[in-house]
């Protein structure tokens, strides 16, 4: 664990030669000297993931903070510790268990890559982590900068990182306009991050850029005055740190359009379907899926719901990275659990039910658990 007594910047060797690219002449140690000064004072200490940072808990934290707050991690990581506190835990459970305990974070191609890499390491590497940025990046769902957090944290090996928020922090101390997206700006940011990090205090240095980027170098209205490394920072000088970095430029995402019956018995329970194990919420249970209207409706009538058993709901919108799924539901009712059950591989299912479904269909399940009763 990380406490303001575990390191002392002072003891640190200082590196001393100018740094070019930071404003008013810093040089690179007077940059880590106040960024670690203030991850001892304020930085974040007592993260579930910072207690006993074994590559294990530092791997499944990273990945899970991917596209994720720290805010709605944490539940998910404590559930996700709970339930598999090895690596060996997570390699030998069902990946259906697996995406249950993620259920609710989005992003499921995370969790079926956590689940194959751990299966990897604890069959061919014999339950250990390799201690290589290249090695690391070979596995499944690690990239690079995953690799330098668990390299960094978890073995104390001096390794840079570049997540979302250090990208954003690095923009701003060099001022770099451009969107942190772009191949030729973000091999920039990975230079800069690889110069700034210091060759010890590499656990204090990893949290600390981190928490920097997350808790004063956030997005909008950063807190500048409040900031260690204000003196070094070229954005700030310039006054340009609203508008930097450039957002990610506008694309414009493809329309998939889907029907989903949302079929519910007289117990109360719905008829959910195993997803494909890759794709579109992969390996997950959600309601039948239909390409066009007459399939569902040719579906239903092969049961007998018809006419006053179905109800059409107006329209809605989920978007992914690359693409929004309009999809309209239609909610039926039917007596005939068990024919339907044997003719499709599926499950009836309540909403509280402990199974991985995706979000908007759990919503929907609730939703329509709450007005039918
Ligand atoms: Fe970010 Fe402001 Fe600090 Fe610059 S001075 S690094 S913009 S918080």
């Amino acid at each position: 664990m990380m406490s303001a007594q575990s390191f002392n910047s002072t003891a640190m060797p200082v590196d001393r030669k100018p740094f070019e690219i930071l404003g008013n002449a810093w040089c690179v140690g007077e940059f880590q000297e106040a960024l670690l000064a203030w991850f001892e004072r304020a930085g974040r200490k007592d993260l579930p993931w910072q207690q006993d940072p074994t590559p294990y808990r530092v791997w499944v934290s990273e990945t899970m903070l991917q596209q994720t707050q720290v805010t709605t991690v944490i539940p998910y990581f404590l559930r996700f510790m709970e339930r598999f506190p090895q690596l060996k835990d997570l390699a030998e459970a069902p990946q259906e268990e697996v995406l249950q305990r993620w259920a609710g974070l989005g992003y499921y191609a995370r969790a079926r890559n956590l689940h194959r890499t751990a299966g990897i390491i604890h069959q061919t590497l014999n339950g250990e982590f390799p201690r290589d940025c290249g090695q690391l990046c070979a596995l499944p769902g690690i990239g690079r900068s995953t690799a330098g957090a668990i390299l960094s944290m978890a073995f104390g090996i001096r390794a840079p990182i570049l997540d979302g928020n250090v990208k954003r922090v690095f923009s701003r101390l060099q001022a770099i306009e451009s969107w942190p997206g772009k191949g030729k700006v973000t091999r920039q940011l990975w230079q800069l991050s690889e110069r700034l990090t210091p060759q010890s205090c590499i656990r204090e240095y990893t949290q600390a850029i981190m928490d920097l980027g997350a808790t004063l170098c956030t997005p909008r209205q950063p807190a500048c005055p409040r900031c260690p490394v204000q003196t070094g920072c070229r954005a700030f000088h310039l006054g340009r740190v609203d508008a930097i970095p450039a957002p990610r430029p506008k694309r414009t995402l493809q329309v998939r359009n889907c029907w989903l019956l949302a079929l519910r018995n007289h117990e109360g329970a719905f008829f959910l379907q195993k997803r494909p194990p890759v794709g579109v919420w992969g390996g997950l249970w959600s309601f039948p899926e239909f390409e066009v209207e007459t399939e569902l409706m040719a579906w239903c009538y092969r049961y007998g719901i018809e006419g006053a058993n179905l109800e059409h709901l107006p329209e809605r919108r989920h978007t992914f990275t690359h693409f929004h799924l309009d999809y309209r539901p239609v909610v039926g009712r039917t007596e005939r659990s068990s024919r339907i059950e044997e003719d499709h591989r599926g499950r009836w299912s309540k909403p509280g039910a402990d199974i991985a479904v995706p979000a908007p269909i759990r919503r929907l399940m609730d939703e329509l658990s709450d007005r039918c009763g």
